[in-house]
């Protein structure tokens, strides 16, 4: 069921959805005493429950059964991208969470015009929240954020395949096709990046990935370069 899903930390016999998920719960979804939902743990697994009762300030469910789901993708992808103005880093993550990303961090970089603030990385959170609920999937990926570009390229040691769109580059530096195990993306902001920021990300590993010869929007190009990842290693199709 699309609708009725909920996260909630710990999940026994009976819990309680309390403060935004229960609101939701109450105001929008309009719950009752009998109202079946989906209640999730961000482990992988599903619990299917049923409201006993509706209280002022919480919802009181019992679960009946536990199922373990296949919707999580194998792949492990990390995407950071530089934070974008208005709204824009809010549909990167949306779409990102939707194509199946594990992890995505945002970061400051030099020509970077937006910031980021605690109010903006809960806003970011509760996005990846929606849209993993809305796309059925189990577990609402981890939003995290730099302040620091070299921080920020730091946090992708591990992965096997890490990858730095980078605008000016003639070609590619290496291929994308049949991409094995996890991946590390960055894309940057509207302003780019400069060109001690990719010699610094190449002296940690990172191989540059050109999308084209046409300058794409960030958010373009961060939903462009997640696909192909998220194709190429099986995930897509
Ligand atoms: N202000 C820059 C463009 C930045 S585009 C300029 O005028 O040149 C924002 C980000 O999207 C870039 O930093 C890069 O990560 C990615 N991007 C956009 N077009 C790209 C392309 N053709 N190849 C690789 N990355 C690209």
């Amino acid at each position: 069921m699309a609708r009725n899903r909920f996260f909630i930390d710990h999940i026994s016999e009976d819990v309680a959805l309390t403060g935004d998920e229960f609101r939701h719960a109450k105001n929008v979804l309009r719950l009752r005493e009998g109202s079946e939902a989906t209640l999730l743990d961000g482990s992988g697994a599903e619990f299917s429950a049923v409201v006993t009762k509706v209280e002022r300030d919480r919802i009181l469910l019992h679960v009946l059964k536990k199922s373990a789901t296949d919707r999580e993708p194998q792949a492990n992808v990390f995407l950071l991208i530089g934070a974008l103005k208005g709204d824009k880093t809010e549909l990167v993550v949306q779409k990102a969470v939707e194509l199946g990303v594990s992890r995505v961090g945002v970061f400051s970089s030099r020509y970077c015009s937006a910031y980021l603030n605690e109010n903006k990385l809960e806003r970011l959170r509760r996005v990846s929240r929606e849209a993993a609920k809305q796309c059925m999937r189990t577990v609402a990926p981890e939003v995290v954020c730099f302040e620091n570009f070299a921080d920020a390229l730091r946090s992708a040691e591990g992965y096997r395949n890490k990858l730095f769109a980078c605008e000016f580059l003639e070609g590619s530096e290496g291929s994308l096709r049949g991409l094995a195990g996890s991946s590390a993306l960055v894309v940057g902001s509207e302003g780019g990046f400069s060109e001690e920021e990719f010699a610094l990300a190449k002296s940690l590993g990172f191989t540059g990935v050109s999308l084209g010869k046409r300058i794409l929007r960030a958010e373009t190009a961060a939903i462009a370069l997640l696909s192909i990842v998220m194709y190429e290693s099986g995930e897509l199709g």
